[in-house]
């Protein structure tokens, strides 16, 4: 991580401003900030101790399942799921209790090892996520449950250190900083975009922009970044940069050749120098021929947003297998990371990144 950081935090200099550090909001899917939704099981009380350990394997070879459930909890023994609890479908349920007694009795389980009749009481439908949902599932259930360390980390705002927290908080000033000057607005998606390489310990700042959707209709901010990288790896679909001239067959084999970040438009490096404290990035001149070496795209790269990407954003990022977004504030038009849906929450997708609000706009 970069030592000019490290600096700066410590530096008693009046004239180096100081950014408050605040810790961004995950935004994460329901399955993890829900409570775990309840459904109802059939149990048995077992009149004698000495028939537990024979009772829970004969129940958990005839009606195998519960995963995350413990078979037996203070003398009580989950046989299975009343049928049509919407949360399961896996196990095998039963309509009542008779069916149940009738299937118990055709397996030959003894049932005079119970006290009263059976009972149907709530458990946990699903497995908990998380040691919250953990706790608070194990009072009506005990569970099976192994934290994940990851997701603990990003719930207790343990996820990043202390100089990751403040590079995200100057980036996140950075996009409201320079948006008001050059972003074109439109209703859809507008705002400005920061991509930064966490990688190494420069922490590079890529590539500057704000949307510009009077000379494009798909010049977002987030796509002009992702266009902007695609042109520091040899590539990009557009003519943004005015200090470069079109690449040329051996220009396109050299990466990393322009002085980063780049910025469209033109005019947000001047901007930049006035903001600060843009010296945690390093540019660095790699002309390394091999592309094998370079990563698709934005790949493990971390992108700042002004607002909420769009759908034609947020997908373009996805593509572009950024690792993390960070945004400042909703967008209540087509926001797709919290306002009108958790893309990155959704099955199915081929690559996923980790979503992050401001915490001041949270
Ligand atoms: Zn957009």
């Amino acid at each position: 991580m970069s030592s000019n950081i490290k600096k700066k935090s410590s530096s008693m200099d009046p004239t180096i401003e100081r950014i408050n550090i605040n810790h961004p909001i995950p935004i994460l899917g329901d399955e993890f900030t829900n409570n775990i939704p309840e459904c109802d099981a059939f149990i048995g009380i077992i009149n004698d101790k000495k028939n537990t350990s024979i009772a829970i394997k004969k129940i958990t070879n005839i009606l195998p399942g519960f995963g995350h459930l413990k078979r037996c909890s203070e003398g009580r023994l989950l046989l299975a799921f009343v049928k049509n609890n919407k949360h399961n479908n896996i196990e095998q349920s039963f309509d009542s209790i008779e069916k149940l007694k009738s299937f118990l009795i055709d397996e030959n389980f003894n049932l005079n090892i119970f006290n009263d009749n059976i009972k149907i009481i709530s458990v946990p439908a699903l497995s908990p996520k998380t040691k919250l949902q953990a706790q608070i599932s194990s009072k009506i259930w005990p569970i099976n449950f192994h934290p994940d360390p990851c997701i603990e980390s990003i719930m207790s705002n343990k996820f990043f250190n202390d100089n990751q927290l403040e590079i995200i908080n100057k980036c996140m000033k950075i996009c409201s900083d320079i948006v008001d000057v050059t972003s074109v607005k439109n209703l859809q998606c507008h705002g400005s975009a920061v991509i930064v390489d966490p990688n190494d310990d420069s922490m590079k700042l890529l590539a500057v922009t704000t949307s510009q959707t009077d000379k494009h209709p798909m010049w977002h901010a987030a796509m002009l970044a992702i266009d902007l990288v695609a042109k520091i790896q040899g590539g990009g679909a557009w003519k943004l940069h005015e200090e470069s001239s079109p690449l040329d067959s051996t220009s396109r084999k050299r990466k990393l050749q322009f002085k980063l970040p780049l910025c469209y438009p033109g005019c947000l490096k001047d901007r930049l120098n006035l903001t600060d404290s843009l010296n945690f990035y390093c540019p660095k001149d790699d002309t390394n021929d091999d592309p094998k070496d370079v990563a698709y795209l934005c790949t493990n790269y971390w992108i700042f947003l002004q607002n909420e990407p769009c759908p034609l954003c947020a997908m373009a990022l996805l593509h572009s297998r950024v690792s993390m977004i960070f945004y400042n504030n909703t967008n209540e038009t087509l926001g797709v990371l919290q306002t009108k849906a958790y893309l990155h929450t959704l099955p199915g997708l081929n690559h996923r990144y980790r979503v992050w609000k401001n915490f001041i706009n949270a």
